[in-house]
């Protein structure tokens, strides 16, 4: 039986460790789908969700994550929004999946290669600046990459593990961990942490024997008590809106939106995260172009 898609936080009971486990399978069984992707491309996608969702369990309500990757590997540019509800959409720029550049990221580094992983922080609420974080990807592993991304931007020690594997062009595993040291944290706390991290022998088979993601924290948290704080079911969820199609098409301008209109008489947008189609013909285009200059 399979385990339905969610994130499991806990925190130490001594308030010095927090952690959260994810299961995602099936969400990104369904993101590879709508995508059409290869088994490489859902991996990649797969990572780069589960990272996302691990900084989005860590926002307050009404934040949002914009999760933009930028590898050198194919597939290895990744736009993925998380919110921490749960919900989060992502697609992979399919202009950047140059296979010739795999075999160059591999030998060097991990399947990411080097690059940049920019997180971009909001709140909905005006006036609230975002706050980016960027580090460079250097190993190319996102695990590792991740685990550098909460030293240096939020002054965190981390532990991060992602799991994806792909077994007959079926999602088989994708799940995760983060845990972190919180500021009060002895070494002796830390340094047992470690030791049962170091023990799961690979993720991949722990998960494909056991997916649920309290049986990983147990077995990361072992003889130090915990106790769970947040469960919430993933989601994959686009906000993506007729309204908020017009609107990037009056940014498009004028002159662009009349030659669409003179060419073919519709335009035909489709979202890149969802794949849906918003089509606007040559009324609505007309209509948007008078508000456009009455505005
Ligand atoms: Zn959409």
């Amino acid at each position: 039986m399979r385990n339905g898609d969610r994130w499991i936080k806990c925190i130490s009971t001594t308030g010095n460790v927090r952690a959260v486990a994810i299961q995602a399978r099936d969400l990104v069984q369904n993101l590879g789908d709508l995508h059409q992707l290869a088994p490489d491309g859902i991996q990649k996608l797969g990572e780069a969700i589960i990272g996302a969702l691990m900084v989005a369990s860590y926002c307050k309500p009404g934040e949002r994550i914009n999760f933009n990757l930028r590898g050198s590997g194919s597939f290895s540019r990744a736009f993925i929004d998380a919110y921490p509800d749960g919900s989060v959409r992502g697609y992979l720029d399919p202009s950047c999946c140059d296979t010739s550049k795999a075999s160059v990221a591999s030998l060097e580094t991990g399947p990411w290669g080097r690059g940049v992983l920019a997180v971009l922080r909001t709140k909905d609420e005006e006036g609230m600046q975002p706050y980016i974080g960027n580090v460079p990807l250097i190993t190319g592993h996102l695990a590792k990459d991740l685990s550098f991304y909460w030293l240096q931007s939020e002054q965190i020690p981390s532990s991060v593990g992602i799991a994806v594997k792909i077994d007959d062009n079926r999602v088989n595993v994708a799940g995760g961990f983060l845990v972190q040291a919180m500021p009060g944290a002895s070494a002796a706390e830390i340094t047992s942490i470690e030791k049962n991290i170091n023990q799961i022998q690979t993720l991949v088979e722990k998960l494909s024997l056991d997916s649920d993601p309290v049986q990983l924290l147990s077995q990361i948290f072992q003889h130090t008590s915990f106790m769970l704080i947040d469960e919430k079911p993933l989601i994959s969820n686009c906000k993506c809106s007729y309204s908020r199609v017009e609107r990037a098409l009056v940014l498009t301008g004028e002159n662009e939106l009349r030659s669409m209109l003179h060419d073919d008489g519709q335009v035909v947008v489709t979202c890149d995260f969802c794949r849906k189609e918003y089509k606007l013909d040559s009324l609505a285009l007309g209509k948007l172009l008078k508000s456009n200059a009455e505005s």
